[in-house]
């Protein structure tokens, strides 16, 4: 008898109806001969609402009531599964986070799991029943509850996964599978049938927001398989798992663009060292996560710094690098929300050149400037204006013949 954690994203608990569905998948899975655990996020866009919400009682609201509040949303959900699954006759019992052991550090709302005890899952489990576990929400080992980042619950799964040694991790969503490209941007993306940790991790840390990032960190280092599928048909999704040799002979995998980043500038920065240690570290400490930096030596004896963070963290950020200014010498600070950045990804970019050229002229011929540039050993993401993303993405997706088989 294999166990297999399966998980439903918001769009397939959306509404009673859904719901009733996803109980019926699930009772498909017991009835095959499997231990089932489910993880469910919050129905539909409840998760956006209730943040809407507490932005019209407190702008500024404290990180601990947040996930006070949004917690709520995935515990709606699991207790709704299981009535469903009830009401089809099957036995099964729902569990917030807390109470199935998800221990978290402190960091409020984008907290990362530090352990998973999963004794009262066993216990149910070994009982007979179907247990469902609220996705996205732990608790410190003081108590206090806490979120793991939005889209967080694919991280619960795969923790779950790893922690009870299940045969795989199914994640439900509302595509068949991981794309080449996001298929709502650019629609003749095409489903990729397996793909690497590396790839997806990259794919999914770039703004292809198909998985939690962390989801695939901890599907790598525990070498669980994910599945991802879609919720609504039984067709073949996406393996996701370790690097084989035949992988190796695609280039580029996939684009990936995000939308939600936006660009803070410092000019004439003192040119000594330590300098960006201090800039950073001031950003670190408030527990802002910066992506990509680009330094500039001026003609005086400075330089300017630019760098990335999430559009919702720029509040936060712009407050804590402002505060820093006078100790780094800088003279003034400017931000730009309307960017965008465009990625290509693939394991085989190791061992080809010529992969940042190409992206480079295609968008030089749709006359599309770059702002910024960075690359690793499988990726190179640049910054473009904002309402030029998408037609960037489009491009270079075409470019690499990801459109075609
Ligand atoms: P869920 O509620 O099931 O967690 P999400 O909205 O978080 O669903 O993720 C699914 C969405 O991810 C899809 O609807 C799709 O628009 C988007 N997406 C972005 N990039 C990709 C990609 N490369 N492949 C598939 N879907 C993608
Ligand atoms: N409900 C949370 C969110 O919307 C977590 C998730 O869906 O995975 O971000
Ligand atoms: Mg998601």
């Amino acid at each position: 008898m294999a166990l297999i954690v399966q998980k439903y994203g918001g769009s397939s608990v959306a509404n009673a109806k859904k719901i009733l569905r996803v109980a019926q998948r699930v009772i498909k899975t017991k009835r095959a001969g499997h231990k089932v655990v489910v993880v469910v996020s919050a129905m539909g866009d409840m998760t956006d609402d209730l943040i809407a919400l507490a932005g019209q009682i407190n702008k500024n609201p404290e990180e601990r009531e947040m996930d006070m509040l949004l917690s709520t949303g995935e515990q709606v959900s699991i207790a709704l599964l299981a009535m469903a699954v009830h009401k089809l006759g099957h036995q099964a019992v729902s569990f917030t986070g807390p109470q199935v052991g998800i221990i978290t550090d402190e960091f409020h709302s984008k907290a990362r799991i530090q352990n998973v005890s999963a004794e009262r899952i066993k216990k149910a489990l070994g009982d007979g029943k179907i247990v469902i576990v609220a996705g996205f929400q732990g608790q410190t080992p003081s108590g206090e509850i806490t979120t793991l980042g939005r889209g967080g619950s694919d991280l619960t799964a795969v923790a779950l996964a790893v922690a009870l040694k299940a045969k795989h991790c199914e994640i439900y969503t509302d595509v068949d599978g991981i794309y080449t490209a996001d298929p709502r941007v650019i629609p003749e993306a095409r489903k990729m049938s397996v793909a690497t940790y590396d790839e997806i991790l990259e794919l999914a840390s770039l703004g292809a927001k198909v998985m939690h990032s962390r989801s695939i960190e901890v599907g790598k280092k525990f070498n669980m398989p994910i599945r991802v599928r879609n919720s609504h048909k039984d067709v073949q999704g996406t393996l996701i798992t370790k690097e084989n040799k035949k992988m190796e002979e695609v280039v580029v995998s996939g684009v990936a663009l995000a939308e939600d980043e936006a660009k803070i500038t410092l000019f004439r920065v003192s040119d000594r060292p330590g300098v960006a240690a201090k800039v950073f570290q001031t950003l670190a400490d408030a527990n802002v996560n910066v992506d990509m930096i680009i330094q500039n030596k001026t003609q005086t004896n400075s330089t300017d710094i630019s760098f990335t963070v999430l559009k919702h963290e720029l509040t936060k950020a712009l407050k804590t690098v402002k505060a820093a200014m006078k100790k780094v010498g800088a003279t003034s600070i400017t931000c730009d929300e309307n960017i965008a950045k465009v990625s290509v990804v693939g394991i085989g970019m190791r061992s080809h050149s010529g992969i940042a050229s190409k992206m480079f002229s295609t968008l030089a011929k749709h006359k599309i400037n770059i702002d910024m540039i960075s690359t690793s050993e499988i990726k190179i993401s640049v910054v473009v204006a904002g309402d030029k993303g998408r037609l960037a993405a489009r491009a270079i997706h075409r470019a690499f013949g990801l459109d075609k088989k």
